[in-house]
């Protein structure tokens, strides 16, 4: 079983079923699926072939998921790409994944003109409207430019047959370039089984079913949203509530709209929903679950949510190379603030020390993961692979640590740990007291140089108070961190630079220091 045959079965049995909902406008499991094959269908016509790489670069819309689910049809591999990207990361990324064929945004079509020109390998490229526009037929260059094509073309020229073409579990699904803290982005090469196993674990582990509505506000390209918001939902027959981009305004009336069941968030999204001042318990009353990854969530701000909301949050971890899930806090036993929960189903996560050995619970060490989610491989990267996946262990490069009852916590990642003259100092534990300040809407450490401590903490905040004071949090700080874990300096910020996956980006953060020096 894979992902596009499972959603022809689903559409067999629950064809008038809503798939989606974009925009207001419905699709049920009958039309996604047929636009699926039409798709499909289309892309072998333009001479796709199984193993072929397509790269997505769309944002969220039914043509992701249109285009996902055709290309796996016909067995092609997707690359899916942040359409935010530079020109010269999309270039590399087309370039180093041996793409084929691109499917992009018509508002993309000029940087990928001259992107194309420099990859002569990709033969097609084919153009989605953004959001519900409608414009993609009326560019210039739809008429000028062979290699372009519309996908409302595409997916008419194709036959309304469903024909899935012969697929191994062990063929590879998706690559996901990864963004990487050094050097260029990595490309994890996960399996038509890597995708499916998971999005049936994390599906059966937080009970997703077919009364679900489940608001899709992640962006779809990451594997996050990949997984527990796209494909664990479809494998379900659950109804998605796609939204083009995040806004908590929006949030707040699709859940009341639509009786929404499920959302799915990182941190900021939690923290953006949570300082939003329109919206009410009222709103998101219908909510059954809120599922929080990607990063961790400040045990403050959990509490503070649940009870604002009266909505559980379950957080859960995950990586790339992993899926991603591999831990959830459980629905049907006590949920622990502040931990990542317990192995999901057919996923083993285990602490490890330097030579790999399994340290007792309450030691902290390296996360290892093992389970039919883990990828592959790096695409043409052996070495790199070596040093990942290791006796069929995925070493993730997170420091954690289980307790007594096989919950996991996530301590931090190995890279971003701070040494303060000898003593470890974990960012995690000083943001979360900083975070638990009435004042401090988001904060973040970084280690820094010092020329007696080795390693001094540098704290980034924004607050929503114009007279607090770094002393003011120095003080705070002392009542709550030993000595040597109090920031030595205090950064008043706007904002924290973000990903588009919402993740803080300590990388501009260390630069921030640098250019301010
Ligand atoms: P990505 O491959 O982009 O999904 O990033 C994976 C990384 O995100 C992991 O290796 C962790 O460092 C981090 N991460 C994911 N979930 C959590 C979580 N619940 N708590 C802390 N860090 C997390």
């Amino acid at each position: 079983m894979n992902l596009s045959q499972r959603l022809h079965e689903t559409a067999l049995v629950s064809a008038d079923k809503t798939a989606y909902i974009f925009m207001d406008q419905k699709a049920s499991y009958r039309e996604l699926d047929m636009a699926v094959s039409k798709f499909s269908n289309g892309l072998k016509k333009l001479g796709i072939k199984k193993g072929d790489h397509i790269a997505l670069i769309v944002g969220n819309t039914p043509h992701f998921i249109i285009g996902l689910y055709g290309a796996l049809r016909a067995g092609a591999t997707v690359i899916p790409i942040n359409p935010i990207y530079t020109p010269d990361e999309i270039g590399f990324i087309i370039n180093n994944g041996d793409v084929k064929l691109v499917v992009t945004l018509d508002v993309l079509l000029p940087l990928m003109e001259g992107i194309d020109r420099l990859i002569p390998q990709v033969e097609n490229i084919i153009v989605c409207p953004t959001s519900n526009s409608g414009i993609e037929g009326e560019h210039q260059s739809l008429h000028i430019y062979p290699k372009l094509k519309t996908i409302t073309f595409v997916i008419e020229s194709g036959e309304a047959v469903y024909e899935e073409t012969v697929i191994e579990d062990d063929d590879t699904a998706v690559i996901l370039y990864t963004s990487g803290t050094t050097g260029k982005p990595k490309g994890a090469m996960l399996t038509h089984k890597n995708l499916y196993s998971n999005a049936s674990d994390v599906g059966s582990y937080l009970k997703m079913n077919e009364s679900d509505y489940v608001i899709t506000a992640l962006p779809m390209f990451h594997v996050f949203c990949l997984t527990v918001v796209l494909n664990a939902p479809l494998l379900t027959g659950a109804a998605l509530l796609i939204m083009p981009k995040f806004s908590p305004k929006e949030v707040f009336h699709l859940a009341k709209k639509y009786s929404a069941t499920v959302f799915a968030g990182v941190p900021t999204m939690y923290n953006f929903l949570y300082q939003y001042p329109d919206g009410t318990a009222e709103d998101l009353k219908s909510l059954r679950l809120c599922i929080s990854g990607g990063a961790s969530l400040p045990v403050s701000l959990l509490k503070a949510f649940e009870q604002k909301f009266g909505v559980l949050v379950s957080e859960g971890y995950g990586l790339s190379e992993a899926s991603p899930v591999t831990c959830f806090n459980p629905l049907d036993r006590p949920r622990k603030p502040g931990s990542i929960g317990m192995n999901i189903l057919n996923v083993q996560n285990r602490v490890v020390n330097e030579l790999g050995e399994e340290v007792p619970a309450g030691q902290v060490g390296e996360l290892i993961v093992k389970g039919p989610n883990v990828m592959k491989g790096y695409y043409k990267l052996p070495e790199e692979t070596a040093a990942a996946l290791k006796d069929g262990w995925l070493y993730t490069g997170d420091l954690a640590r289980m307790d007594e009852d096989g919950y996991f916590y996530i301590v931090d990642r190995k890279k971003d740990m701070i040494i303060v003259g000898g003593y470890n100092v974990y960012p995690r534990e000083v943001e979360e007291v900083l975070f638990a300040h009435p004042n401090i809407i988001e904060a973040a450490v970084i280690g820094v140089p010092d020329p007696n401590l080795g390693e001094a903490i540098h704290a980034f905040v924004v607050s929503n108070l114009d007279t607090l004071t770094a002393e003011d949090l120095t003080r705070y700080c002392q009542e709550h961190l030993a000595k040597y874990k109090v920031p030595s300096v205090f950064d008043f910020l706007e904002e924290l630079p973000k990903n588009t996956t919402g993740k803080i980006l300590r990388r501009s953060l260390k630069n921030h220091i640098s250019q301010t020096i």
